[in-house]
């Protein structure tokens, strides 16, 4: 793969999804904070087949400074194929995901290019709390990443979203993986490098929706277990011999009753229930091989991961 030549300091990439309400405040926070810093810098904004003017509002920027670049996605394709497309657009020497909710404050930008400039290759901004979220989503997302971390061999940081530093040679890496189904999270992790953390206060969504509900959370954490384990597949191998054994012996037992004391043929409460369970077990681990297989399927098929509608680029209006 050919690697574009980088042409500016820093890369800003911003899924868009549905964000009329908070383009123009991110447009004067960003700008504001980076035109402080003495480094060149373009921003990639992608909309993700928003169904409200997130894309006029967009090329509107795209119009007043060229510095903004836009790529229109051809429907919604998630927020990781919309990050994906966004980094293989950056042509900085580096490049940063940054919500579009304000959630990931751009003030801490300089933090982070300046660990960069300290010679880290990946820098990590770790939410030290957030504001404006349910206690359940805290919960949930700590229990997840707990979870996910005891199941992989890659350790994925704890409370990091996508808000990162990523520098060139790290961003070529994970350019050049080529999963379809992509946790970008678990991917930022895997490519390694030298990497560090810069601490910051996850402030509440500055207006808009959370394109999020607990459903697509769900799946984007089984996502995350089925890319980075294979733990799920393991647990079915272990239960079955666990279960093999305990059917053994209660195997024997059967047998040296029968010899014993002879068959007086009952047992059928026990035996119902031993079905049931089994039956319900299998149907469980035939899922969570499916899980594994869907993922395959997904693979194999080779489907681009994000198709650009449009694109608005430097030289182009
Ligand atoms: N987003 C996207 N495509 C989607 C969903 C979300 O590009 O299908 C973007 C969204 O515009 C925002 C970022 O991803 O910039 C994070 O989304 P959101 O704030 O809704 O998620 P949360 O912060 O609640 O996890
Ligand atoms: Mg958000």
């Amino acid at each position: 793969m050919t690697n574009i030549s980088s042409v500016v300091d820093v890369s800003i990439v911003i899924p868009c999804h549905n964000e009329t309400s908070v383009i123009s405040a991110l447009h004067s926070r960003l700008c504001a904070t980076m035109d402080r810093m003495d480094i060149s810098w373009e921003c990639i904004l992608i909309d993700d087949g928003s169904t409200d003017a997130t894309i006029d509002e967009l090329v509107k920027l795209h119009e007043a400074d060229e510095r903004f670049v836009v790529l229109q996605l051809s429907r919604n394709f998630g927020k990781e194929a919309a990050l994906t497309a966004g980094l293989d657009f950056a042509r900085g020497r580096a490049a940063i995901p940054l919500d579009a909710d304000l959630q990931d404050p751009p003030e801490v930008i300089p933090e982070l290019v300046s660990k960069w400039q300290q010679g880290y290759e990946i820098v990590n901004a770790v939410r030290s709390h957030r504001e404006g979220e349910t206690i359940i989503k805290k919960v949930t997302s700590h229990a997840f990443y707990r979870l996910i971390n005891k199941m992989s061999r890659v350790e994925i940081p704890y409370d990091t979203g996508d808000f990162r530093l990523i520098s060139r040679p790290a961003l070529d890496a994970l350019k050049n993986i080529p999963e379809r189904r992509r946790f970008m999270k678990g991917l930022f992790a895997w490519v390694g490098f030298k990497t560090t953390t810069v601490v910051y206060k996850r402030e509440p969504r500055f207006a808009g929706n959370t394109s999020w509900n607990y459903w697509k959370l769900w799946n984007f954490a089984l996502e995350g277990i089925t890319s980075f384990s294979q733990v799920p597949l393991q647990l079915a191998t272990y239960f079955g011999f666990a279960v093999a054994f305990g059917a053994f012996v209660y195997g024997l037992w059967i047998i040296s009753r029968t010899i014993f004391f002879g068959n007086a043929v009952n047992g059928y409460p026990s035996m119902m229930v031993t079905m049931l369970f089994l039956g319900g077990a299998q149907l469980m681990a035939i899922g969570v091989i499916g899980e594994y297989i869907a993922r395959i399927h997904d693979e194999t098929k080779a489907r681009p991961i994000y198709i650009i509608r449009q694109s608005w680029q430097q030289g182009n209006v």
